[in-house]
């Protein structure tokens, strides 16, 4: 029986409250706060027609840590999930580290005016959550998340050494509008417009921003162009599994996608630095977002299926050379039908609530700051299983 308090009202909140709502036995207090309360009334209330839990709601601007101590001070939850932007990461961090709060949170922190994908601010609590006897979880979507879970068991259940291992991500809906992402567009439009890296040999080798792409076989889906990205759980991956020689992540867009994002780079709308207009100072790529539909909403009429997971080479438990793909498939329809909103959000916030889980029931237990990989990946494997996400395998 646990009380937590959700910060972040979005796609990937409302599937969190869904979830914890349907396990009231672990989370017995619920209470969601975002920067705009309406949002967080609205789930509210279709949790409650559904589920019959009450939701309490809040308004907070998450940018100042001193808002949310305020928050935990009244409220007094035992864990804070933060599945707003990754901008307020460090503000919760330093909330929770003054109230002596668990932290979890899907995504990693980066700094508004430089699109860096890095653990190292995050890692930097590491002292500080281990003298104050807390915990912070980091990265606990699907990607980073389960596909740290995935490797951890590839490690854990068949290979002595894993040596090539490829991320690929897949979505395969369709949502009918002629341009719009699927999670917060303007961090993952900022994800898309970097340049791409990956892990080789020792060292991080960096190429132009989807300049390498190949078609990848996803299984119920079929094969899908899929195009190189730097993605944050590479870095954790390469620091926990020192063996892995080669580590890559794949993420499939459909012509249409790369299209309208070419011409929108092209005149200077994924800008994040601030332009002049009309004298005040706008920055491109959060006018855009304004614009562009809120990822929330792409539930309705949305169809077809994601695929993501983990292809491993390397050598199995008897040192035999060996390769196993590991993946969930997840349908954009079912998901909207559960939760109201689409599979990507559904596959984001299924994870988020047995990551929380894990920690509230003592299955993951330590004090410090940790990556989903350092602990056992059993008991989250069966729980992906039983709470909407199931999982295969196969080779490739
Ligand atoms: P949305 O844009 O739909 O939702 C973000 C929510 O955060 C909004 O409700 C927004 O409020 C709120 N918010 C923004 N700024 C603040 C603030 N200063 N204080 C309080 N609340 C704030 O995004 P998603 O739900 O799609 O994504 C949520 C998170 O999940 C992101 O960090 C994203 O990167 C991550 N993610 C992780 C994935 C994974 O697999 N690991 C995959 C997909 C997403 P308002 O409505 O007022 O703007």
């Amino acid at each position: 029986m646990s009380k937590v308090l959700i910060i972040g009202a979005g796609g990937v909140g409302q599937v969190v409250v869904h979830k914890c709502a349907q396990n009231p036995e672990v989370f017995s207090e619920i209470m969601l706060a975002s920067r705009t309360k309406s949002k967080c009334d609205k789930i509210a209330s279709q949790i409650e027609s559904k589920y019959a839990q009450k939701i309490q709601t809040a308004s907070v601007d998450a940018d100042y840590p001193e808002n949310v101590v305020k928050l935990l001070q009244s409220f007094k939850p035992e864990l804070v999930i933060n599945v707003a932007l990754p901008y307020q990461d460090l503000a919760i961090m330093d909330a929770c580290l003054e109230c002596k709060v668990n932290y979890m949170d899907t995504a990693n922190y980066e700094p508004k005016d430089v699109a860096k994908f890095e653990y190292k601010w995050q890692w930097a609590y590491q002292e500080r959550y281990k003298q104050a006897k807390i915990m912070a979880l980091l990265g606990c979507g699907f990607d980073p998340g389960v596909t740290n879970v995935f490797t951890a068991y590839m490690k854990k259940h068949y290979f002595n050494k894993m040596q090539m291992v490829d991320i690929a991500d897949c979505n395969a809906g369709s949502h009918g509008k002629a341009f719009a992402t699927n999670f917060n567009p303007e961090i993952n439009i900022r994800e898309i417009t970097q340049n791409g890296r990956y892990y080789e040999n020792g060292a991080w080798k960096e190429i132009p921003g989807m300049s390498v792409h190949k078609p990848i076989y996803y299984p119920e889906v079929g094969d899908k162009e899929s195009y190189l990205l730097f993605h944050e759980e590479l870095e954790s991956l390469v620091k926990h599994f020192p063996e892995i020689e080669r580590i890559r992540f794949w993420m499939t867009f459909s012509e249409q996608y790369l299209t309208h994002l070419r011409v929108l780079e092209n005149v200077g709308m994924t800008r994040i630095d601030p332009v002049k207009f009309q004298g005040m100072d706008i920055i491109p790529l959060e006018f855009l977002k304004a614009l562009l539909p809120e990822p929330a909403s792409l539930g309705e009429n949305y169809s077809g299926k994601t695929c993501i997971g983990v292809q491993i080479e390397g050598l199995d438990k008897n040192n035999q050379s060996a390769k196993k793909f590991i993946y969930n498939v997840c349908d954009h329809a079912e998901s909207f039908k559960e939760t109201g909103t689409q599979a990507v959000s559904y596959t984001t916030g299924v994870p988020v609530m047995i990551g929380a889980m894990m920690m509230l029931t003592g299955k993951w237990k330590g004090t410090g700051v940790f990556n989903v990989e350092q602990f056992d990946p059993d008991p989250f494997m069966e729980k992906l299983n039983i709470h909407g996400l199931p999982w295969k395998e196969t080779t490739f």
